[in-house]
């Protein structure tokens, strides 16, 4: 058996403050949206949902302020090592009135920046992307300001699927990769596959998305060798958002982290991928897909 890494000091947050998130949660209350930052207790709630508010003043924080949502509910029919949804060959059916829901509740949210995600529903004859297409126009018709971000599953490749999704108005296409390619077999579902995966977001930019993204979880077993060869993978595939972070074991009974990588080593990654011409990166021990996407997004894209 291997031994546990230790947690490192770089890794331990503080309990978020700032009258952004102080009052996005408290708006969350009475919307009744499940929202994956609480739910998987992010460490980067304060950040994201203050929007850079701190350093700008808070009109720039609603503006830039990022949260992620779950949609068709949180069964999944996949079973990735590294992630602790529950997992069904039969989740319950979706509800019809979520798109229109969430966008009434996003409407009155003060957000600039909305990651919509989902469980993966193989179940599904569409894998759900209709459904997926119908919350992102309802949310642009709503609030026509907001930047949406569709971080999809793989759709199992089916180009259909990818191209209704890309073309309902999102801003961003995300799709993870997760991890390098020799360790996707072990690390993601085994429906996952590393080079599906790379074409689901080539389709994405195809459709018509603009901005494709992917990101990678470190310290799973990967070779630096192996990272580099990914971000050129992604590279290749037309993917102009890079975000690389973390892992971190969920519960015992999932995957181990094999190790801590060090910031020096986050910003080693970062350094790489920008001189290979990403349109931008985000790299560090507590960087996810959606870290404070709104602001990067701005900062980054729209100047
Ligand atoms: Fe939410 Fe993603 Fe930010 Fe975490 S990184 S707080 S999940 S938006
Ligand atoms: Fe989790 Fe997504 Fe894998 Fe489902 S497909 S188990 S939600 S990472």
């Amino acid at each position: 058996r291997t031994a546990h890494p230790r947690l490192p000091a770089h890794l331990k947050t503080s309990i978020p403050t700032g009258s952004n998130y102080t009052r996005i949660k408290r708006d969350l209350r009475g919307l009744g949206l499940n929202t994956v930052c609480e739910e998987a207790r992010c460490p980067n709630i304060g950040t994201c949902w203050g929007g850079g508010a701190a350093a700008d003043g808070e009109d720039a924080g609603k503006r830039t302020a990022t949260a992620t949502i779950m949609l068709m509910g949180s069964t999944c029919t996949r079973a990735c090592r590294f992630c602790s949804v529950s997992t069904s060959r039969a989740p319950p059916p979706l509800d019809p009135d979520e798109p229109a829901h969430t966008a009434e509740a996003i409407a009155r949210w003060g957000l600039g920046y909305i990651v919509l995600t989902s469980v993966d529903r193989d179940d599904l004859a569409d894998s759900g992307a209709a459904h997926f297409a119908q919350t992102i126009a309802s949310i642009k018709r709503t609030s026509p300001a907001i930047l949406v971000e569709a971080l999809t599953g793989d759709f199992n490749g089916v180009t259909a699927h990818i191209d209704r999704v890309a073309r309902a108005g999102l801003d961003v296409y995300a799709h993870n990769l997760e991890t390098v390619e020799r360790l996707t077999p072990t690390v993601r579902d085994r429906r996952a596959k590393y080079r599906q995966s790379l074409a689901v977001l080539e389709r994405a930019r195809e459709a018509g998305a603009a901005v494709t993204k992917t990101s990678l979880m470190l310290g799973v077993g990967e070779e630096e060798k192996e990272v580099i060869q990914t971000m050129r993978d992604a590279l290749s595939a037309g993917i102009s958002i890079l975000t690389l972070g973390q892992y971190m074991q969920p519960t015992k009974r999932h995957m181990k982290v094999t190790r801590y990588v060090a910031p020096a080593e986050f910003d080693h990654y970062k350094r790489e991928a920008d001189a290979m011409g990403f349109l931008y990166v985000a790299s560090g021990p507590l960087v996810r897909s959606s870290y404070r996407a709104g602001e990067m997004f701005v900062e980054n894209v729209l100047r």
